[in-house]
């Protein structure tokens, strides 16, 4: 079954046109319990698009019910065999290309990313789903030798229901990756995506709707956090929560899961440096320390948020990245401008709050710091590209994550200055180096405290066969990559005597 999710009413402002859209629990697209809605607005306009159900304790139970009863049932590990898992993953990745226009505008739309950032989440979703669709059938155990009569191996299994919390930054990515994953493995989910970025991730229920998948292996409640949310994380019958949020709410959740002692993979923020050597590719530096803060609004957990430039370059180099900044283009996601808006007026406000507090210290204001108000989309939350210098760097600014289009500049004198400060905050999730002394550049690698490391690059093509995850107060355990399977699988040992 389907539910239209878009039609093109919902780009014109004067014709918008509010969807009521149902979520998906063992195969059937349900309303909430309660009946209570939940409204989606486009932050490029601040136009209402759609009504999701407000999911509370009642439908997370039921929801997991359903995922339980799936799980346990001979239609899922007895009869779906391992290589017929991956066939329905391959045919979701078929399909999300075979709608990648309309997966992107929906994206574009709820999120406020530009366009073109969309279409690389929506194939980055495909990839996701073709990458664990290889490893179905490859969860290999081991023998292990003890003696002469005894044949000892082990298995991987599955770890059964698996809960997964999704940002509201990069909707169909992040589902896509966890969920890819524990059904290559053989779970059963439960996802709760954000609040206020629900639509790709129904839509994707949608396409898993039209495969062989058995119902209840996939279960999709929208619903808040404090509420569905909560209630998912403290459930007594879920085996795994994998969540990508703030770090106050990755601390909530590791309290509910101590309760159950339910293992968590959590990826929580950071605050990512950039360091800039006078030896580097300066063109090339520039172009990705402006990238790697305007994703996405600067909405991204492993944005380039600060800057560390060698003291005998910074003056120039930081002038050619604050006039790059001033450049780029504003506006709603769909017109596909270099920085869309800001997801909320919750979010925009937190921004405003840094900002303020950095006039306050009399923190240097390069370029931006305001807000930007766009012709006909009076409504929406724009920011505009912000440079920031002049900072203590034990500062709020220097410390914590902004989350929004705001890079601010530190500089050192030596290699060692430079450690110090790209290790001076309590996250540790992605470190930049920008160099040409190839030793240099390992021995930074060797002592930077992050779970990534991009030398001359950063990113590198959004690296689905990379494992991802933070150092520090930026979370524990690895999503992507081979890593992840071992979220998704709990390992069994098997003893058997054949002879005396
Ligand atoms: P949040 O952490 O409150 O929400 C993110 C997700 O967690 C949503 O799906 C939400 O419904 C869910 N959630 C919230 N409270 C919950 C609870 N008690 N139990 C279970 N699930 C719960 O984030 P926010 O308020 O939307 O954003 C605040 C800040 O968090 C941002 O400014 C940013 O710094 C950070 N953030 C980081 C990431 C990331 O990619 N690491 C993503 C989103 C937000």
């Amino acid at each position: 079954m389907k539910q239209s999710l878009i039609g093109q009413s919902v780009f014109g402002r004067e014709h918008v046109d509010v969807k009521m859209l149902k979520m998906y629990v063992n195969g059937e697209w349900v309303d909430s319990i309660s009946g209570k809605t939940i409204t989606v607005i486009n932050p490029s306009t601040g136009d209402e698009i759609a009504k999701v159900p407000m999911g509370n304790k009642e439908d997370i139970d039921h929801a997991v019910r359903s995922a339980r009863m799936a799980f346990e049932s001979e239609g899922w590990l007895q009869n779906f065999r391992p290589h017929e898992r991956g066939y329905v993953l391959l045919e979701v990745a078929a399909k999300i290309r075979e709608i990648k226009d309309e997966l992107a505008q929906l994206e574009a739309i709820d999120v406020g990313k530009p366009l073109s950032q969309a279409y690389v989440d929506v194939e980055a979703a495909a990839r996701y789903f073709e990458y664990y669709s290889g490893m179905a059938d490859k969860i290999l155990g081991e023998t292990i030798p003890i003696e002469y009569g005894i044949i000892d191996y082990t298995v991987r299994e599955p770890i059964g229901v698996t809960a997964h919390i999704i940002p509201w930054n990069y909707p169909i990515q992040i589902i896509s990756r966890s969920v890819a994953a524990a059904i290559a493995t053989g779970n059963a989910c439960v996802v709760k995506p954000a609040e206020d970025t629900p639509l790709t991730a129904l839509k994707l229920a949608e396409i898993f709707s039209e495969t062989k998948l058995p119902k209840g292996i996939l279960n999709i409640i929208t619903g808040y956090g404090y509420e569905a949310g909560a209630a998912l994380c403290k459930h007594h019958d879920i085996n795994h929560i994998t969540f990508t949020v703030s770090v106050a709410t990755g601390m909530t959740v590791m309290k509910a899961a101590a309760e159950n002692i339910v293992p968590v993979t959590l990826e929580l923020g950071g605050k990512s440096p950039n360091i800039v050597f006078s030896d580097c590719d300066e063109e090339a530096a520039i172009e990705w320390v402006v990238k790697s803060i305007i994703q996405n609004a600067g909405q991204t957990c492993s944005a380039g948020s600060r800057l560390l430039v060698e003291a005998s370059v910074k003056d120039q180099f930081v002038a050619k990245v604050a006039r790059r900044m001033k450049e780029l283009k504003v506006g709603p996601g769909v017109a596909d401008p270099d920085i869309g808006p800001i997801l909320s007026q919750k979010q925009f406000e937190r921004i405003e709050s840094f900002i303020e507090t950095a006039k306050a210290e009399g923190i240097t204001i390069l370029t931006g710091g305001t807000a930007v108000e766009i012709e006909g989309c009076e409504g929406g939350w724009y920011f505009a590209p912000t440079v920031l210098d002049h900072i203590d760097p034990d500062c709020k600014l220097a410390q914590e994550e902004i989350f929004g289009p705001v890079l601010s500049v530190f500089s050192f004198e030596t290699e060692e200055e430079a450690l110090e400060l790209a290790n001076n905050t309590e996250y540790g999730l992605v470190t930049g180096i920008w160099t040409n002394d190839v030793k240099r550049a390992h021995r930074l690698a060797n002592k930077v405290r992050s779970g990534q490391v991009f030398i001359n690059n950063y990113g590198a093509g959004g690296g689905i066969q990379m494992p991802f995850g933070g150092y520090k107060k930026s979370g524990f355990g690895r999503e992507k990559g081979l890593e992840a399977l071992r979220n998704y699988t709990q390992l069994k040992n098997v003893a058997l005597r054949y002879d005396k």
